[in-house]
């Protein structure tokens, strides 16, 4: 199975990218939305964030309690490390069940630290970057998330700067136009990685 890694900077268009690759034929797997559903009510990682961090990160519901655990992660790194030490191997386990399931010509994982974190080089056999300028990757999330200028920029600082995650790409998306641009980008990626998956 060809599977090729989805990445890119906040706000950079990887979720609307996946959504023209999904629409075209290939397998999406996406590891935030993974993430979403391994915290909520009766999810498998609940019981270890509430061993670690305590009854106060986790609602009456039983999922995880976004808001505080956003404050608390957001300036205490040891505490950000010890959340990616729960989740980050329950998402790659479940995002190699998913991979041996599939029945797509070929799978996009959509993974936002793929470069940060190394855990997925057994997994994906390419690299396919999403980039845009600075500029518009902050009023794309400012505009979407409700985050500030200041909080998106913080949130670029700690992934890889855009020189490096396009030093390590295969494939290059540029985003910096509308969305009909990144329709045809993404066409004729659909394109040859079917190719690639028939040679493969
Ligand atoms: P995040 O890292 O925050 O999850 P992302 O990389 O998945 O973001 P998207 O959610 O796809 O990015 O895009 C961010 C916002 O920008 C969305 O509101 C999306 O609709 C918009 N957007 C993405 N690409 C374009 C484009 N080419 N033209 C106009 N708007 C776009």
């Amino acid at each position: 199975m060809l599977v090729i890694g989805l990445t890119g900077g906040i706000g950079s268009g990887k979720t609307s990218a996946a959504n023209i690759f999904s629409v075209l034929g290939a397998g999406v797997i996406d590891t935030d939305e993974i993430a979403h559903e391994l915290t909520q009510p009766g999810g498998e990682s609940i019981f270890a964030i509430q061993q670690v961090f305590g009854e106060k990160y986790i609602t009456a519901e039983g999922a995880l309690n976004r808001k505080e655990m956003r404050d608390l992660v957001f300036d205490d790194t040891d505490a950000r490390r010890k959340l990616e030490a729960i989740l980050h191997p329950l998402i790659r386990n479940e995002v190699s069940r998913r991979v041996e399931l599939a029945q797509a010509p070929y799978l996009i994982v959509v993974v936002p630290l793929l470069l940060e974190t190394g855990h997925y080089r057994g997994i994906v056999q390419r690299v396919l970057v999403v980039d845009c300028s600075e500029g518009v990757q902050i009023s794309r999330a400012t505009a979407r998330s409700g985050l500030d200028e200041q909080a998106v920029r913080a949130i670029m600082a700690a992934q890889v700067s855009r020189d490096e995650r396009l030093g390590q790409a295969d494939d290059v998306i540029v985003n910096d136009a509308d969305l009909s641009n990144l329709e045809r980008q993404v066409q004729a990626l659909h394109k040859k990685y079917m190719m690639l998956a028939q040679g493969s």
